[in-house]
């Protein structure tokens, strides 16, 4: 288990505190057995193509707080994806009718000339401009490489900006060089929550948390029942909704790859119990899940009876598409513990998950529990998976193993990783939502998706007929994992 400590303005990065990992090929249970032993080494690229930043995972949660505003303070470059993520708030305004208005973003455009003589004065100067026009309840400070590499004291500005606006300016340490795996950008910017936001607990409510990014409502439902309520944190909250969340009666996780530090340091530092089970995908998770929620919310009688009622309302139908499904094969890419958990769904419904490309891997999570650890819970339950590759959306990796695998079907979490499937001809699913597949319904509403994209093969089957690939004859004959050295686990193919 990770130590949350609050006096340091920076959370380790995944490496370091966790040690997680970019770089594995081999299969789920070699991958399981590394992480459980205690043996897990990366395996570092000799070749790599572009990847994400935590800056951008930091800004895509503290962007999204609806009376906040984030002052980027880096190169006006590193600001280049702003507009993905004021689409994202604009369209999830809008689903939650609320006013959609622009997010409040600025960057402080840190010049050659800010490198040589320092960008503090310009960081103090843009802090001031977005408090007098967006009038904000707090504002994020996120840094960059730039400003990290030229030692810029954010921590003291900030400081100082505090005390002269009267509001929280709080930085978010987020260098993009400090870590391979883009998900500390997460932990970088809900450690700026707890930190500088969240106050002690006045009261105990009847609130549970849940760390989401922006997916739809399906947890009021259940936690109603119950006698809860749902508290989606953290983006479309507000500053007051964050600085309560010690006051919850638990935290749930949609996904530990994003929450696994928020949820760690709620529980360490002010009692909130994170529930501490697989995620609910497929009928086993989702079982083990709900029971550890009744009894984290000392309910358990409560939601035996919710498990017999909904698992019988979904079996019927689960089973008309198991009878259509099985035999299909897929090839699945998304981050980590979402990526786990899409397989124990995928083979849930009868599917032949045939390999997977996961952005990186966690061999444990900060609350340090095994039971929360979702690609053991897969492996155990449903088998183990071939082609295993832990790939920070190495794209020639992809390009090339799809080519081999040739799948009935590609799942892809993130977008700009749908087309490889397309232009190979292979029929290709991004889901955005992910409470879309969410518990004993989320079967039913995936494989009804599956079955869509399986029936409209013709799209992608004339898209490839007119594509090429940038890749050559050369590479796509190699070995797919050729660059990838190290302490690895290869495969022979
Ligand atoms: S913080 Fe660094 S890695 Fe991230 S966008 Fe800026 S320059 Fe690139």
């Amino acid at each position: 288990m990770s130590k949350v400590n609050l006096n340091t303005p920076e959370v380790p990065v995944r490496e370091l505190r966790l040690g997680s990992i970019t770089g594995f090929s081999g299969t789920a249970a070699g991958l399981v057995s590394c992480s459980n032993a205690g043996g897990l080494k990366d395996g570092s690229r000799s070749f790599s193509q572009c990847m994400g930043c935590s800056s951008g995972n930091a800004f895509c949660q503290l962007s999204m707080i609806t009376d906040a505003a984030m002052v980027n303070h880096a190169p006006v470059g590193c600001a280049g994806d702003f507009f993905g993520y004021n689409f994202v708030y604009r369209v999830g305004q809008m689903e939650r009718d609320l006013p959609p208005v622009i997010g409040r973003y600025f960057n402080t455009n840190i010049e050659e000339m800010d490198t040589v003589f320092g960008g503090a004065r310009k960081l103090e100067a843009t802090i001031r401009l977005a408090f007098e026009r967006a009038k904000p309840k707090a504002i994020f400070v996120t840094t960059s490489c730039a400003s990290g590499i030229i030692g810029d004291d954010v921590e003291s500005v900030t400081n100082k900006m505090t005390r002269e606006l009267g509001i929280p300016v709080v930085t978010c340490f987020c260098e993009g060089f400090k870590s391979k795996i883009w998900t500390s950008g997460f932990d970088s910017a809900y450690h700026s929550i707890v930190r500088k936001i969240v106050k002690p607990p006045e009261k105990k409510t009847n609130k549970v948390n849940i760390i989401n990014f922006w997916g739809s409502d399906v947890f009021s439902g259940l936690l109603n029942k119950l006698g809860y309520e749902a508290d989606y944190i953290v983006p479309f909250s507000t500053v007051a909704q964050l600085e309560r969340i010690s006051e919850a009666a638990a935290t749930i996780q949609i996904c530990p790859t994003l929450g696994t530090y928020l949820g760690a340091a709620l529980e360490q530092v002010y009692g909130v119990p994170e529930i501490k089970a697989p995620v609910a995908y497929g009928l086993a998770g989702t079982d083990a899940w709900m029971r550890e929620l009744g009894r984290v919310l000392d309910r358990e009688q409560e939601i035996e009876e919710i498990i017999a009622v909904e698992k019988a309302a979904v079996l019927p139908k689960l089973e008309e598409y198991r009878a259509r499904l099985t035999g299909t094969t897929c090839y699945i890419t998304a981050g980590s513990a979402h990526g786990h958990a899409l397989i124990a769904l995928l083979r849930e419904l009868g599917i032949d998950v045939q390999g997977a490309a996961i952005f990186h891997h966690d061999p444990v999570y900060d609350n340090g529990d095994p039971a929360a650890d979702m690609l053991d819970h897969t492996v155990k339950t449903y088998g183990d998976v071939p082609n295993y590759n832990v790939c920070n959306k190495q794209a020639y990796e992809l390009a090339n193993i799809l080519n081999r695998v040739r799948p009935d079907l590609m799942i892809a979490r993130h977008g700009g990783m749908t087309h490889w499937g397309a232009k190979l001809g292979i029929p290709t699913l991004l889901i955005g939502d992910e409470h879309f597949s969410w518990g004993y319904q989320g079967l039913l509403n995936y494989a009804e998706r599956i079955l869509e994209t399986l029936d409209n093969k013709e799209f992608v089957t004339n898209l490839a007929k007119h594509s090429t690939m940038p890749y050559t004859k050369w590479w796509m004959e190699q070995p797919p994992y050729t660059f990838l050295g190290g302490n690895v686990h290869v495969q022979a193919y």
